[in-house]
């Protein structure tokens, strides 16, 4: 009998912790959305300035889901409610027409106040990196820095943004490899003709010049952000390429 309550005390237990995890959860579920990021949204972010109404409130329901998923991370940096919300503008812009989207291979997006190095130093004078998506014990995160963060929004005309091409690559990343296939959103019967349209695009880069970002010609995955940035920053596909990888 002592055996029995004994038992029914463990599982009461086992039962109160599961619900304490399950209420923790939802805590961490609460966002504090700042109180003007409409206003900070329409004043730096060109693309859901364009939306009409009923997509800025789609857009603003993505944005603070991707805030309740994915943490944000200061690192000598202290991030304020305008780089929150451009990170989750810079997430959700290139998978806005996916409504069900989720960045299932992202937890946390660290931010550092400016340009960092290979071996992740901040100062010094060989840093050129301004945004990275994370692998080994990086996995799961992604570097932003907050100066090429807040230029890139600011200065929306060189059709260049950090945050979209990290969060590119992640979408790239998703069907496991990042190859500049993504194969999470093309149809398997099209990746061969993307492909083409990479290689082909990229011979034309190099040979007769572009108005994208040469770094694009760098190899296939690099060509996938660039031209996504272009697209999404211009709001315009250069020969099209864009939209026959995600819209065929
Ligand atoms: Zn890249």
């Amino acid at each position: 009998m002592v055996v029995v309550f004994q038992s029914l005390f463990v599982l009461a237990g086992l039962v109160i912790l599961i619900l304490l995890a399950f209420r923790m959860k939802g805590d961490k579920a609460i966002v504090r959305m700042p109180e003007n990021y409409k206003e900070l949204l329409e004043d730096y972010v060109q693309f859901y300035r364009e939306l009409d109404e009923a997509d800025k409130r789609l857009f603003e329901k993505r944005i603070e889901k991707f805030l309740i998923d994915v943490k944000v991370t200061g690192v000598n940096a202290e991030v304020e409610d305008i780089d929150r919300l451009l990170i989750a503008a810079g997430a959700t812009i290139p998978v806005f027409s996916f409504s069900d989207w989720q960045y299932i291979n992202l937890q946390e997006v660290l931010l550092y106040p400016g340009s960092f190095n290979e071996d992740f130093d901040q100062g010094g004078f060989d840093r050129y990196i301004a945004g990275m998506v994370g692998t080994g014990a990086m996995q799961h995160k992604m570097i932003l820095t907050k100066w090429q963060l807040r230029q890139d929004f600011i200065n929306n005309n060189n059709a260049h943004n950090t945050a979209i091409h990290e969060f590119v690559h992640l979408v790239d990343k998703m069907d496991g490899t990042m190859d500049g296939v993504p194969e999470i959103i093309l149809e398997r019967k099209y990746v061969q003709q993307w492909k083409n349209i990479m290689d082909s695009t990229i011979w034309q880069m190099k040979t007769y010049g572009s108005d994208i970002n040469m770094y694009g010609a760098t190899s296939h995955i690099e060509f996938f952000a660039v031209i996504s940035e272009y697209f999404f920053v211009k709001g315009e596909s250069p020969g099209g390429a864009y939209n026959v990888a995600t819209n065929l």
